[in-house]
């Protein structure tokens, strides 16, 4: 891809991807790097809200998402202990989000979401994604290049 970006977006976690993602859609040249190569595997996030999946789906990442999700909906309880029954319980994934959403909360670990979401915006024209360790900043100007 050319060198010159209108946006640079410095972390491509799923902040920076979907930015990226809304962008790109915009038409606007965008490159989201990471210090990372890699996608973190420590554990973080299991849920995708149903209003978040809204905006996946026009992004036309929904679908990967969930083939991607884990076979759980989520759901949350209030007890007094550990031991003692539920005082209230309600399932907050799945279908529980169809009166306000034509989309599902989805449960999917946030290292297979950030790649899923890494894909999409690879797979974009110009691509618009680099896991790029070796980027050097620079402080006089708004510029970042690879490091040779
Ligand atoms: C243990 C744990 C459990 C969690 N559980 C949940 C949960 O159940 N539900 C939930 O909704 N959220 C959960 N979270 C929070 C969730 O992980 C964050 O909200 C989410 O990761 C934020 O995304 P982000 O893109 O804003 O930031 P990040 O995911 O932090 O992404 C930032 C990215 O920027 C990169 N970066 C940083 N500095 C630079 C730099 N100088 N140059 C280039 N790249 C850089 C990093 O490598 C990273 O990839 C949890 C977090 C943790 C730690």
């Amino acid at each position: 891809m050319s060198d010159r970006v209108d946006v640079l977006i410095a972390g491509a976690g799923p902040t920076g991807v979907l930015t990226a993602l809304l962008l790109a859609d915009l038409g606007v040249r965008v490159l989201a790097v990471d210090r990372r190569t890699v996608v973190s595997e420590l554990p973080r996030s299991r849920g995708v809200h149903a209003r978040a999946t809204e905006v996946l789906r026009r992004l036309g990442v929904e679908e990967d998402m969930v083939g991607a999700s884990l076979p759980i909906v989520p759901r949350f309880e209030v007890r007094t202990s550990l031991a003692d029954p539920p005082l209230f319980a309600a399932a907050t994934g799945g279908e529980t989000m169809s009166v306000v959403s034509p989309c599902e909360g989805v449960t999917i670990s946030q290292d297979d979401f950030e790649t899923v979401l890494r894909r999409h915006l690879a797979a974009r024209t110009p691509p618009s994604c680099a896991s790029a360790s070796g980027w050097r900043r620079s402080n006089q100007t708004p510029t970042a290049s690879p490091r040779r």
